[in-house]
């Protein structure tokens, strides 16, 4: 399978995930693990496996990906948030298949661990 990780599967129906946004392009939904009250994750449909990995050719859908988590956050109430994308696992990337964090509902320290 061209796009074996957790988030892959999620794309393919095999398992499920709290939706809280879809088009043709990205799927956002609920992190399973919440770092703060609203935690939701906005991939996209195509697997990049990385932001590292990431090429002139995704540029207007890194640039839908980042409007998305905005409106994911307008959706969610949030005034004020954070978007993370971890690129490699020391950055603390876990899924190989590139997500945009989307943060909010408590006060958010910076800089981040
Ligand atoms: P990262 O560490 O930046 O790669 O982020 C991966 C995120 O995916 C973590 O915050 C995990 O909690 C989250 N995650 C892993 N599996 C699932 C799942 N099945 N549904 C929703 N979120 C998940």
């Amino acid at each position: 399978m061209a796009d074996d990780t957790i988030f892959g599967k999620i794309l393919r129906g095999e398992i499920p995930c709290d939706e809280v946004y879809s088009d043709a392009l990205c799927l956002a939904f609920r992190d399973v693990a919440p770092q703060a009250p609203t935690h939701v994750l906005v991939i996209p449909r195509q697997p990049i496996e990385s932001l590292r990995s990431a090429g002139d050719s995704d540029q207007a859908l890194l640039g839908h990906l980042l409007l998305v988590a905005a409106r994911v956050a307008k959706q969610e109430g949030l005034d004020d948030w954070r978007t993370v994308i971890n690129s490699g696992a020391g950055a603390g990337q876990t899924v190989f298949h590139l997500h945009v964090h989307v943060i909010g509902g408590r006060p958010l320290a910076w800089p981040p661990g």
